[in-house]
């Protein structure tokens, strides 16, 4: 009985390691959903390796560039036209979007935190990358209750913004990843700690420039928000 329920959870736990339904970049950065490879195939998509955070051999990127005569499958949040279903490989939210155009964004300015429990390097980072990114952003978060200590999150001590870049929380987006990418070129500017999107973390502390494809794996934490798949996370110095 140990032993049976031992490897259950050791089942469990390694299909965890790969964030499947949940969006990746295929080839010219195309946007896709990390599937296994026969799903993608009978669904007429096409997969590329090594861009499904742990990419075990049968959970893969897979895009499919054209869909409905003239669309192209592409997560509904950053459709520009109008999004048809049952064309895609994948969840309900990838879909056939009628235009080639991103639909990125497009929303009203964000309310900014006020300086306070949400400390001013918070709320002038937050302010900076908002004024780089107009539209982009369509809420922010700072403050998260709990006690401000070390490891714990710097949402506890109001030095953290969660830059929400989708149509709503838990909605997926491949947006982020060009504001993130900022948020490490504009590091001094910002007091930039460190930044995540996309299950991949950028440190301002200890690591080098370089794309987000680069950026250090992190965990499986199990859902597109807690995975960085529908807002930048921002920490401050
Ligand atoms: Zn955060």
């Amino acid at each position: 009985m140990m032993i049976r329920s031992l490897f259950a959870t050791l089942a469990a736990a390694t299909v965890a390691i790969a964030a499947v339904n949940e969006p990746c970049y295929g080839s010219g950065g195309r946007a896709g959903v990390c599937m296994t490879t026969s799903k993608c195939s009978a669904d007429g998509g096409t997969t590329i390796n090594g861009a499904c955070p742990s990419d075990p051999d049968n959970v893969k990127c897979c895009t499919k560039a054209s869909c409905n005569s003239g669309g192209n499958c592409r997560w509904k949040s950053d459709c520009a036209g109008t999004a048809a279903s049952g064309f895609c490989p994948g969840p309900s939210q990838f879909k056939c979007c009628s235009s080639s155009a991103t639909g990125f964004g497009g929303y009203s300015a964000p309310r900014i935190p006020s300086v306070g429990s949400c400390k001013k390097v918070a709320v002038d980072g937050a302010k900076m990358i908002v004024a780089a990114w107009p539209g982009r952003v369509r809420e922010i978060g700072c403050v998260r209750d709990c006690s401000c200590s070390s490891g714990n999150s710097d949402h506890c001590c109001g030095k953290a913004t969660d830059m929400m870049c989708s149509d709503g929380g838990g909605v997926p987006t491949v947006s982020g990843k060009q504001i993130a990418e900022w948020v490490m070129n504009n590091r001094g500017a910002l007091n930039l700690k460190y930044v995540i999107w996309g299950q991949r973390i950028w440190d301002a502390r200890s690591d080098s420039v370089k794309g987000w494809d680069k950026w250090k794996k992190m965990e499986d934490r199990g859902d597109v928000t807690a995975n960085h798949w529908d807002h930048v996370h921002v920490s401050y110095k």
